[in-house]
Order: structure tokens, then C-alpha cells, then sequence
């Protein structure tokens, strides 16, 4: 079988996007204040209003972070909207809008494209190479799509996967395979290029695609999983990604 690289698939947070150390527990207060109309910054809120709001933050930020331990234990997905089902918020109320708007608000500055992959992913369509998404993530494909296309690349894109949408999430072989089948390759014909080394290498490696690791993100130790793989290649920026490609498909 030609091991000829057909289609790159690659994860979004930390690898195309920076990785950014975020104040996880101020995202739900974020979201609790605009709940309890509770203004950024201001001073004369009733201490028990604040202690309501940070109450409702603390349990958001348990179940999700319930949720994303179940990813990493059982591969089991979720979405930000059955989070905030499960920790009790009412998605009919009237600020509910709000809360969800001073969230993304929280979260933006976070989500941006890195300048490299424009160019990346022009390198690789002129090369014939497929160009694919596979993300870990409780936001919608709306939400995700919203931002490639504010950043300029969405029109690159051959298929995008959000575990949003998914029954698993990485590392479970399912979700690359679906990947895999959504550029319409073999998998030992794609190649994940990710910076986490449980679930973007060995996750990609058990169903036979190649993973290029991208070595810079500094995860949370909750968040780290003792795994024994071994990338196939690095990429120390977005832009070795192409140097690395060509080098195999010239073999
Ligand atoms: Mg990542």
C-alpha cells in the first residue's frame, strides 16, 4: 500500500490556534455574573448575589470539568449545551443570551488563527493534499466554522469534526477513522499533526495514520495522560508541517 501522505488532519487548540494558559474557573464566573446581571467591574453588588453567581460558576466548572475527565477516561463527548443542562442552568431564561455572549467574550482573545496556517494549508492543497479538522471540543461546528471564517481559512478546509457532535472524543480510534473518511483517504495515507501526546499521537498512530506532534503547549497536570508514543515527526512551527510531508512523499 502507498504510504504516499494524501490528506493532513489537524487538532485546533494549541496546535492552530496558540497555546494560551487560561483562567478556566473565571470563564463560569464570567458566565454566572451576566446570569445574575451582575456588570463587570462594578462595586456596589450585594455580597449575597456574588456568592449566588460564583456558586453557579463553581458548579458549572465541576461538570465540565466532569465531562472532560469522562473524555479522557471512557472517550465518551460532550456539549456545552448538555453541560450547562446538567449543572442546572435554564437555557430558557432571559439572560441566558447574555451569559452565552460574556463567554465567547472570555474565550476570544484565545481563539485565534496562527498566521501560519493560511499559507500551511495553500501548501498542502497545492501539493493535491486534503486538508481536514478533528477537534476536542464542547463548542458547536457553528461556533468553530464562525472563527476559521473571521481568520480567513475556512474556505481551505476539506471536512471539519467536532467532538460536539461526535459519540467520542480523541483518542477513540472512531473518531479518526471518521476523520479519515471524511477527506475520503486511507488512513495510512493521513497524517494528524496535534501537541497533545495522548490523544493527537497515539490516538492517530492505533488506526495507522502517521502523527506529526506539535511540542509547545504546557498542559494543565490534570490534564496530562502517561502514555508511552512516539511521533512520527515534530513540527516545531505550523510551517515544518510542509518540510515534513514533502520528506515522506519523496521517499
Ligand atoms: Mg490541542
Amino acid at each position: 500500500m502507498s504510504r504516499r501522505v494524501e490528506a493532513v488532519v489537524f487538532d485546533w487548540g494549541g496546535t492552530l490556534t496558540p497555546w494560551h494558559d487560561v483562567d478556566l474557573p473565571e470563564q463560569w464566573r464570567v458566565f454566572a455574573r451576566e446570569v445574575h446581571g451582575i456588570p463587570v467591574g462594578s462595586s456596589e453588588v450585594p455580597q449575597e448575589d456574588l456568592d449566588e453567581a460564583h456558586r453557579l460558576a463553581d458548579r458549572i466548572h465541576e461538570v465540565e470539568a466532569a465531562a472532560w475527565r469522562r473524555g479522557r477516561d471512557d472517550h465518551s463527548s460532550a456539549s456545552l449545551a448538555e453541560i450547562l443542562d446538567a449543572a442546572g442552568v435554564d437555557a430558557e431564561h432571559d439572560r441566558h443570551h447574555l451569559a452565552l455572549a460574556a463567554y465567547r467574550r472570555f474565550w476570544e482573545p484565545h481563539t485565534y488563527t496562527d498566521p501560519q496556517v493560511r499559507p500551511v494549508w495553500e501548501g498542502l492543497r497545492e501539493r493535491g493534499i486534503r486538508v481536514g479538522v478533528l477537534s476536542n471540543t464542547i463548542w458547536s461546528r457553528a461556533y468553530h466554522r464562525e472563527i476559521f471564517e473571521r481568520d480567513g481559512v475556512l474556505d481551505l478546509l476539506d471536512a471539519d469534526l467536532y467532538s460536539s457532535e461526535l459519540d467520542h472524543v480523541k483518542p477513540h480510534p472512531e473518531v479518526f477513522l471518521a476523520a479519515c473518511r471524511a477527506v475520503g483517504v486511507e488512513p495510512a495515507a493521513a497524517v494528524y499533526v496535534g501537541d497533545r501526546m495522548f490523544e493527537d499521537v497515539h490516538g492517530p498512530q492505533q488506526v495507522g495514520m502517521r502523527a506529526i506532534w506539535v511540542p509547545h503547549s504546557v498542559l494543565p497536570e490534570n490534564q496530562k495522560v502517561d502514555v508511552t508514543a512516539v511521533p512520527d515527526a515534530r513540527a516545531h512551527q505550523l510551517h515544518d508541517v510542509l518540510a515534513v510531508v514533502d520528506g515522506w512523499n519523496a521517499a
